[in-house]
């Protein structure tokens, strides 16, 4: 007889984890993203070549990371958004699994520069698919500079499958866009190839959608505003007749988190039944915010799929909420207000 089994070395299990994690150039533009809003910068900047696929740059004015955190931020599991498995249970931040960094550093080669305020100098770090190369004092910028370089070089399977740049750079912008609406005080731009894709200035929310999806739409905007004791339900909604016969303006955040609800979805296409031209979509742009403790974010590694306690409660608020814009906006007769 002989045993067999054996624990993976961390650059295997990190390369696992990573499947699940980063799918695409767009999946480390998220994550980056992410950290900068929780490292609780004003200012973003990303910056990308050919798609992505061989350049991800993405600079904060965060807090910056000491010399050892910078270190701990690569290993698996490391966090320091929460403790115990309480906190669990009322996330507020945008990250908390401690993968990202770790799986991106497993299959891409990773610059990190990063200081934090008081100190005079910063920290560099170097890594290729998991190995260390250069880690160093450094004279850098107060914040968080992060520069991937080569995803998927180790993973010929994965690199083989992205799409073309055009649609990879799509992604992207849908991953921008998702966290650029629900942020409209931080100042976000993106560069692609040197062009500008992106300036966005800080601003009010209005303002903000209008700025990320041109100003034509401007006019359609309705203003949705509901406060109950189970949910919070702001934001805009098309009016009907700029309603759109292909999807792309419909966008739903919980607790300041973009995420996919088909249930609610259904909840506003119900509350719009009749006023829409055949096969058209309004646009929607709901900010909901309930209690942290109420929603389990923890359903998937994207963290797009977010189960509700009410859910069935929820429902309910929110078509009435845009059922009544509507009809404030003189778009529905009155009669079918309290329907
Ligand atoms: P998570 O976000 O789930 O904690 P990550 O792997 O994305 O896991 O990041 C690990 C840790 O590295 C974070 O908890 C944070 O402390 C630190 N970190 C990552 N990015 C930044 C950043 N831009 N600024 C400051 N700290 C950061
Ligand atoms: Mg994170």
């Amino acid at each position: 007889m002989s045993d067999i089994i054996q624990l993976l070395p961390d650059a295997v299990a990190n390369q696992i984890a990573a499947g699940e994690v980063i799918q695409r150039p767009a999946s480390v533009v998220k994550e980056l993203v992410e950290n900068a809003l929780d490292a609780g910068a004003t200012e973003i900047t990303v910056n990308i070549k050919d798609a992505g696929k061989t350049l991800i740059q993405i600079s904060d004015n965060g807090c910056g990371m000491s010399p050892t955190d910078a270190r701990m931020s690569f290993e698996r599991h490391a966090t320091s958004k929460i403790r115990s498995a309480n906190d669990l249970f009322c996330i507020r931040t945008m990250g908390f699994r401690g993968e990202a960094l770790a799986s991106i550093a497993a299959i891409a080669d990773v610059e990190l520069r990063t200081k934090q305020t008081d100190d005079e100098l910063g920290t560099f770090i170097h890594i290729i698919a998991s190995e260390v190369k250069t880690q160093e004092p450094a004279g850098c910028n107060n914040g968080t500079n992060f520069m991937i370089k080569n995803l998927f070089f180790n993973v010929p399977a994965r690199r083989k499958f992205l799409k073309a740049n055009s649609t990879e750079l799509k992604h992207i912008i849908w991953e921008i866009q998702r966290i650029a609406l629900p942020n409209p005080d931080i100042k976000i731009s993106l560069f692609h190839n040197g062009t500008v894709l992106y300036e966005l200035p800080q601003t009010n929310s209005r303002k903000r959608v209008v700025d990320v999806f041109g100003k034509s739409l401007n006019q359609s905007l309705v203003t949705v505003s509901e406060d109950t004791s189970i949910v919070k339900v702001n934001g805009f909604i098309g009016q009907p007749k700029f309603a759109r016969k292909t999807m792309g303006e419909q966008f739903f955040f919980v607790n300041g988190r973009y995420m996919r609800h088909p249930y609610f979805h259904k909840a506003i296409m119900k509350a719009y039944e009749q006023l829409l031209p055949p096969d058209t979509f309004p646009s929607y742009f709901l900010f909901l915010e309930l209690d942290a403790n109420a929603i389990d974010i923890n359903v998937h590694p994207t963290k797009t799929e977010i189960k509700f306690e009410n859910e069935r409660d929820i429902w309910p608020i929110i078509h009435a909420a845009v059922r009544e814009s509507l009809g404030k906006h003189n778009v529905v007769p009155s009669i079918d207000f309290d329907q």
